[in-house]
This record gives C-alpha cells, structure tokens and sequence, in this order.
C-alpha cells in the first residue's frame, strides 16, 4: 500500500470534498481536510476518518484568498510535511441565466471555482517539484465540458480548470507531477439539493444511466488519480455522469 503522503483537499468537510478525504485516508494517506466556513462539518468528518484508523487534520482557509492559501500550505509543511496530493475541490454556484445574472455573481463564482484552483496549484507545486513527486486532482463538471444553460459562470470556471488543468500538466510532467481533471455530472449533495425538482428532473433526464451519482463514485475516480496506477496519465478529464457529456 502507498503510505504517508500528505494529502491535501480543498472544501473537504462535506460532500465530494469529504468523500474524496475519507477515501484518501482509507488509503493510508494523512489528509489536510480544507474548509472554510464549515468548522463543525470539517471535525466531523476528521473525527469519521480517525474512528476508522486514518489520520486526518482540519484547516481553514478561503481558497480565493491568496495570501491565506500561502500561510496554509506553509503551514502544512512546517506540521506535517510537503503536500503530494492535492484535491481542489472548493466551489460554488451563483446560478442564473446570462440575462439576469449580476456581475458580482459571474466573478464571485470564477474567483472561487478557477482563480483559486490557480492558487492552491501555485503554492503546492514548489514542494512538489522538490519531492519530484506530485498528484494533482481538479474537479471541473460536466457543465465545463457541456455548457449548462444558467451557469454561464460556473461553466466557464470549470472549462477554464480543464485549461489550466492542462497547461499545468504539460509544465510538470518532466517533474513527476500528474495532473487530471474529474468532471462530475449530477451527484447527490448540497450543491444539487439546492436545486428546484424540475431542474433536477431536467438534468436526471440527459443521463443515460438515469441516476444521479453518490460523493463516493467521484472519490473512487480521484483516488485512482491520486494513486500510482495511474502514474502514466495526465492532462486527461475524466467524467464520473452516468454517461451524460459523452
Ligand atoms: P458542496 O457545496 O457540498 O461542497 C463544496 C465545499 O466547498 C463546501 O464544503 C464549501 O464550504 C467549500 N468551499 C466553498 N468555497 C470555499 C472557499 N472559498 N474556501 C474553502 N472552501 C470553500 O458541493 P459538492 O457538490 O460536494 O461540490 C464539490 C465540488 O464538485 C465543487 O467544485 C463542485 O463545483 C463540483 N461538482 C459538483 C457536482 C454535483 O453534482 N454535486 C457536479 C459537478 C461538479
């Protein structure tokens, strides 16, 4: 088994984030769970992950804060050791169609969901790079591959994480560091629940499969990126959507 790597994921205290932390740790590694307002949820899922014999440590932090994401990282390497996985998983919706949608919200939604994907990137790869070993996961969605009508915002963050996704795994496949996006299609969490039943109808009904996803089947995805059986893949997108962007 692959042990003692410091795994680092973003927006962790629930949903994919937790499921992916959760995941990591079942594998051995010693997990950062990031959070930024959901203190109790963060613990919680610590407290999941130690009662199951893994090691897990909470940490706050608004990702699109620069500054905060270098004290972090920082941080974590002075307590624990360089970061060698990284999940950006923090995101958020401000959904509403391109007519009505208020600037604040476009930016809102690219600052969190692109520009800080950029910054957890930037202050993680330098101990990477030393290491000469590196794993990096960004979660997109289908919405970034697709389009989705009232998320001009959001799809546009999460086709501009393929972008960035790929540039940065031509940049640091000569260091060892791979580099994948995980597209989501619909997977049950707060982020979907908040949706009205017909947008859920609407959405359910272009999957082939016909169901939504559980956190979980996104997890397994990022694991086996963040693991050595795929160290030979990178700059790839894997759609984890019942069937639904292909
Ligand atoms: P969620 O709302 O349950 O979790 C998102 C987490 O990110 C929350 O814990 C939130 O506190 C955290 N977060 C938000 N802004 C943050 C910031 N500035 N700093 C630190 N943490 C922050 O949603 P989820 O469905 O688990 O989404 C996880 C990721 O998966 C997101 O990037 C989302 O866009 C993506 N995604 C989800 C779906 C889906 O169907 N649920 C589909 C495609 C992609």
């Amino acid at each position: 088994m692959e042990t003692g790597k410091i795994a680092l994921v973003t927006g962790a205290g629930k949903g994919i984030g937790a499921a992916c932390a959760k995941k990591l740790a079942a594998m051995g590694h010693t997990v950062i769970i990031n959070y930024n307002g959901s203190k109790a949820a963060a613990e919680e899922t610590a407290a999941q992950i130690a009662s199951a014999g893994g090691k897990a440590y909470t940490m706050q932090c608004d990702v699109s804060d620069p500054e905060a994401v270098s004290a972090m990282v920082e941080t974590i390497q002075k307590e624990y050791g360089a970061v060698e996985i990284l999940v950006n998983n923090a995101g958020i919706t401000r959904d509403e169609l391109m007519l009505r949608m208020k600037p604040e919200d476009f930016d809102a939604v690219i600052r969190t969901n692109l520009t800080a994907v950029f910054y957890v990137m930037q202050a993680c790869i330098r101990g990477m790079i030393k290491k000469r070993k590196g794993k990096i996961v960004n979660i997109s969605s289908v919405s970034g591959v697709i389009g989705n009508a009232g998320q001009a915002n959001y799809s546009a963050a999460k086709a501009g994480v393929i972008g960035m996704t790929k540039t940065a795994a031509r940049e640091l496949a000569g260091r060892n560091i791979t580099v994948n996006a995980v597209a989501p299609g619909f997977i049950t969490t707060d982020m979907t629940n908040a949706l009205p039943d017909a947008a859920k109808e609407g959405i359910l009904s272009k999957v082939p499969m016909g169901r939504g996803g559980k956190p979980e089947d996104v997890a397994n995805a990022v694991a086996f990126l963040c693991s050595e059986e795929s160290d030979y893949i990178t700059g790839q997108v894997l759609c984890v959507d019942g069937g639904m962007a292909m």
